[in-house]
């Protein structure tokens, strides 16, 4: 009996030790172990992840990603080697979800409805939804959407806020943004819709911009965050403290300046949109 209880003590102890690493095993030490930070980003949304004409990945979340790249190998005292992985819209909580990123920096709006399966960082990026069509369509705003064809992603919020502002509408809904304005170019579809910038993006990404035009009012609010695995706020934190830091530093201004300045291809005609990074963040101390 004795002999069973001491067995059965050690058991519960080894079970205590191995639940409590377990518990506390975070991405953060995983990348730092691994030597790898596995960043799931757009190809399909210039300006924010994009392939440019030399096949390189680019953009405004990748930039960000950099700079927790940067965090990651000053935290982990080694070199830490970013590996970019193409995420859409449709698979990128899943491809969170199952570990084959550490994060998605890509467009993706934080919703209450996404937080049931997924954390967010906080918001680094203030968008909402509009309209892409041909220049001189008769389409103006959602109130013209009747009978007409609009592409957007799988898996967007824009597909969901669209079937809301415009209920005759046709929704087609493809796997990429890419997609979608090339069904536009096409003359597939009457209009494509998602947020205003990423329709900055396709507009600037034709062989001429000047036959696209960007209508309507904003008809969504997009906060972007970036998707995180549930319950690991070691690595959420890490996350959010890389934004506070290039918030406060100057490099989230430099990272805006070089996708969305005056001179850009991707130049945001709203003079009042802010270049800071949305100021609701804890403050680091
Ligand atoms: N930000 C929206 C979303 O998260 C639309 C853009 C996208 O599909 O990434 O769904």
């Amino acid at each position: 009996m004795k002999k069973f209880t001491a067995t059965l003590f050690v058991l519960l102890a080894a079970q205590m030790v191995l639940g409590a690493s377990a518990s506390a095993a975070s991405i953060r030490d995983d990348i730092c172990s691994k030597g790898v930070f596995n960043a799931g980003v757009k190809y399909d949304s210039p300006p924010f992840g994009f392939v440019d004409e030399n096949g390189d990945v680019g953009g405004f979340d990748v930039d960000l990603v950099k700079e927790i790249g940067k965090d990651l190998t000053a935290f982990c005292k080694k070199p830490i080697k970013i590996v970019y992985k193409q995420v859409t819209s449709k698979n990128r909580i899943e491809f969170v979800q199952n570990g084959t990123v550490d994060i998605a920096a890509a467009t993706a709006t934080a919703t209450y409805g996404r937080m049931d399966t997924v954390d967010f960082s906080n918001t680094y990026f203030l968008d909402g939804q509009r309209l892409l069509v041909p220049a001189g369509s008769p389409i103006k705003s959602t109130r013209d959407l009747a009978g007409k064809r609009v592409a957007t992603a799988q898996g967007s919020t824009s597909e969901v806020n669209l079937k809301a502002a415009a209920p005759k509408a046709n929704v087609i809904s493809l796997q990429q943004y890419t997609d979608a304005f090339t069904a536009l170019q096409q003359g597939r579809v009457d209009a494509v819709s998602t947020d205003s910038t990423i329709l900055l993006g396709l507009k600037a990404s034709a062989p001429d911009p000047s036959k696209y035009a960007i209508v309507g009012p904003f008809f969504s609010s997009e906060p972007y965050g970036m998707i995180l695995k549930q319950n690991d706020s070691t690595w959420r934190n890490f996350v959010n403290e890389t934004l506070s830091r290039v918030g406060a530093d100057g490099t989230y201004r430099k990272v805006f300046a070089k996708w969305f300045g005056p001179k850009t291809k991707y130049s945001l005609p709203d003079p009042k949109r802010s270049q800071d990074i949305p100021a609701q963040f804890p403050v680091r101390r």
